[in-house]
């Protein structure tokens, strides 16, 4: 009998070199993404190119689905479904799911954005999802997203990212002039309508009214054709116009805006598309909106998805209902890695470690459990047999100390679907920051979770 223990390590304690070289190279093509797609739309168009390198094609609803089949749904260029149907009976054995988000928090730009106010042009911003409001002040942040013009032309803006690209910007006071924001609580230094980003500092040479923000327009309509009644139809963001970096001497960790949750989203991406077994009938599902409860047409709680396990059940004359209850879902999702720096707010046993495998959360919520998906002891045996089996290293874990906050992921949105579904993510230190880190090892380890889940 072996120890009657249970522990995890870290991963660089015990891997050798060939698993150490994967896991490095791994992360090359996980940083290229990153940096690709730094918004849902940005996202989608690479993982929609990617996929249809594989083989994928547009699915459109009234189509009969047959084994063999890889389809894709773009809906509305902000969430993506990719399918591949496998040769068992999906009525029976169900189909395998993974779900990931992919957008992350930033500044989102107002509707009516831009003003002047002594020689400065600005946009007003309204920030997405949970932020500490402070971390986005001094930082250089780039401008991403759409507009649709009157004329009916649809622009993409990307600025910022680019070598020689300018940047835009947030301002904050400086130390010595402080003291009365310094004595403030973190949450109330910089409020949320102060939040305003620099774009311009010289005068319209044309215009005598807000010649400031006039000059902004100017430029806007040179570069883009656009008026400033176009920003009604515009979804524009202000992101970091960091990079992702590795962070160390040892190069072992990840430093990039948004992974949470493109670290789950791309090896979910990944363990799919390499992995060509065609047993079972795999949906992956990139989900928008997570970071705001998962609503709207394009985030988790959208029928869209009940259509698309619909057209799946009656493409084989399945029952759906049976094919739902007998489906699996790993929703990947990052969980809060334990940071060495603030010990006070974790229950370091019920922790998960940077570079101790795929984290598990068995469940979320906060305050007694509340919003929790809390998957079944069954299920997650299911899933600790099938981790087993593949030599997924993997730990588990909770959003910090009972009632120290707390948060939720799509998981319940899957489960109230009759649907099987556990949390499984990578550590992320500095979540929701406009620079989170993770680790190498985990990042490969969720891949080879994803991978080991889908497998026939
Ligand atoms: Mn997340
Ligand atoms: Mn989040």
């Amino acid at each position: 009998m072996g120890s009657l223990n249970y522990e995890h390590k870290n991963i660089f304690l015990y891997a050798d070199d060939e698993k150490k070289r994967a896991i490095r190279e791994y992360a090359v093509g996980y940083m290229r993404f990153i940096d690709e797609a730094k918004t849902e739309r940005e996202a989608v168009s690479y993982l929609v190119k990617r996929a249809e390198e594989a083989g994928y094609t547009p699915f459109s609803f009234g189509e009969t689905l047959k084994v063999g089949d890889k389809k894709y749904v773009n809906n509305r260029n902000k969430s993506l479904y990719l399918l591949r149907v496998g040769s068992e009976d999906v009525g029976k054995n169900g189909v395998r799911i993974l779900a990931a988000h992919i957008d992350s928090p930033r500044l989102d730009l107002k509707q009516n954005p831009l003003f002047e106010k002594d020689e400065i042009a600005f946009f007003k911003t309204h920030y997405y999802g949970g932020i500490k409001k402070y971390q986005w002040a001094t930082i250089p942040l780039a401008l991403h997203g759409v507009v649709h013009l009157a004329d009916g032309t649809k622009v993409t803006v990307k600025i910022g990212d680019d070598e020689g690209d300018p940047v835009f910007y947030v301002s904050d006071l400086l130390p010595h002039l402080a003291s009365k924001q310094m004595g403030k609580p973190l949450s109330e230094a910089i409020d949320g309508e102060s939040l305003n980003v620099w774009v311009g500092a010289t005068p319209s040479e044309s215009e005598e009214k807000n010649r400031f923000s006039y000059a902004a327009l100017e430029l806007l309509h040179e570069k883009y054709g656009m008026k400033e009644e176009d920003f009604l139809c515009a979804e524009l963001c202000a992101v970091p116009a960091f990079r992702a970096r590795e962070i160390g001497l040892d190069r072992a960790l990840i430093g990039a805006y948004g992974q949470d949750d493109k670290v789950c989203s791309y090896p979910q991406f990944t363990a799919l598309t390499e992995n060509d077994d065609g047993v079972h009938t795999v949906i992956a599902v990139f989900a928008d909106k997570e970071e705001i409860g998962s609503e709207g047409t394009t985030g988790m709680q959208t029928e869209l998805f009940d259509d698309l396990l619909r057209a799946v059940a009656d493409s084989f004359g399945a029952n759906e209902a049976e094919m739902r209850a007998n489906s699996m879902c790993l929703s990947g999702d990052v969980s809060a890695s334990y940071d060495p720096q603030f010990p006070e707010v974790y229950d370091k046993r019920n922790a998960t470690f940077l570079s101790h495998g795929a984290g598990v959360m068995k469940y979320t919520g906060a305050r007694g459990k509340s919003g929790s998906n809390d998957a079944g002891a069954e299920y997650l045996h299911k899933i600790r047999a099938i981790f087993a089996e593949n030599g997924v290293q993997w730990q588990t874990g909770e959003l910090g100390k009972v009632d120290a906050g707390g948060g939720g992921t799509l998981a319940k949105y899957m489960a109230r679907r009759n649907i099987d579904t556990l949390d499984i993510g990578v550590p992320v230190v500095s979540m929701h920051s406009p620079y989170e880190v993770v680790s190498k090892a985990d990042l490969y380890e969720d891949h080879l979770a994803f991978k080991a889940f889908i497998k026939g």
